[in-house]
């Protein structure tokens, strides 16, 4: 669906190094997380990746990570459940030893207009969306403390930053994720650990598949097209490898929120 004309190609040695780091991935197992788990995997890191119940694509994601010469696993966790994700965030410190970067990418949609908005759909995506990151650095940063360093990346959306008719849920849940990422990176930077967030707008993965190309969407893009997750990716990518850019909101959308 997209196209991606003379691509400049982020070089794998350009400059981000991170052997001997374990990135935990949320929402590893398809679309942006997936590009991310590999981008990183091809940069050096061991990845721990978790997904929510699609064993076949995550361990699929694993494959392809120990093919770049890297440790992998995959856990199986919801994100929004507090016990759970401490659980995994424990079972993956164990494995591997050690977390060095998380990106808190598990995300999902519930759309619909406001006036006829369903209680459970607001929560459903509050719940993943927001407090699932919550949750995963309430149980990740303890460790990061301890090492004083750290690199925590979410993914929020546009939507967060400028609204969407029809995702008020979705909205709120990314808008508040940019709160959360502030929050963090002011209290985290004194122990070295940086926290950022990324708003995509429109990336081409299983999230977006029922939006055609004929929607008018797409000529609002001043660059005329969707993203790719690998773009995402190359973002995530330079973030764990700044050191000096902490409380930042990076849009990646072709020009969508300007
Ligand atoms: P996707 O293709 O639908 O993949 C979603 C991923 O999240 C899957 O790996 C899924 O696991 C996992 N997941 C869902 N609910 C979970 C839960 N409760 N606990 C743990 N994992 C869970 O989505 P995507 O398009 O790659 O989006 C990734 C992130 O980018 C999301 O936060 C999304 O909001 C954000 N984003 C996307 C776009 C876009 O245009 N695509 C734009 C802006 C922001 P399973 O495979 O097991 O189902």
């Amino acid at each position: 669906m997209a196209i991606c004309p003379n691509k400049f190609v982020f070089s794998e040695d350009a400059g981000v190094d991170l052997q001997n780091r374990l990135a935990l991935v949320t929402g590893g197992s398809r679309g942006i997380g997936r590009a991310i788990a590999l981008k990183l995997a091809a940069l050096g890191a061991d990845v721990a990746i978790i997904y929510s119940g699609n064993a076949v694509a995550a361990d699929e994601v694993c494959e392809q990570a120990v093919k770049l010469g890297v440790r992998s696993a995959a856990f199986m966790c919801d994100v929004s459940d507090f016990a759970s994700a401490k659980k995994t965030v424990d079972m993956i410190k164990e494995e591997f030893g050690k977390i060095d970067i998380l990106i808190n990418n598990a995300g999902i949609t519930r759309d619909g207009l406001i006036v006829s908005m369903k209680e459970e759909a607001f929560d459903e995506v509050i719940d993943v969306n927001l407090k699932g990151a919550f949750n995963m650095i309430r149980h990740c940063s303890p460790i990061f403390i301890r090492n004083r360093s750290g690199k925590i990346i979410n993914i929020s959306s546009i939507a967060g930053l400028i609204g969407n008719a029809g995702q008020a849920n979705y909205s709120a849940s990314k808008a508040g994720l940019i709160g959360l990422t502030k929050a963090t990176a002011r209290e985290l930077a004194s122990r070295n650990i940086c926290c950022n967030a990324i708003a995509p707008g429109f990336i081409d993965t299983d999230m977006t598949a029922s939006i055609g190309t004929d929607n008018p969407l797409f000529n609002s893009i001043p660059l005329g097209r969707a993203g790719l997750a690998d773009e995402v990716a190359e973002l995530a990518a330079f973030l764990c490898g700044a050191d000096y850019i902490t409380g930042e909101v990076i849009r990646i959308d072709g020009g969508l929120a300007i």
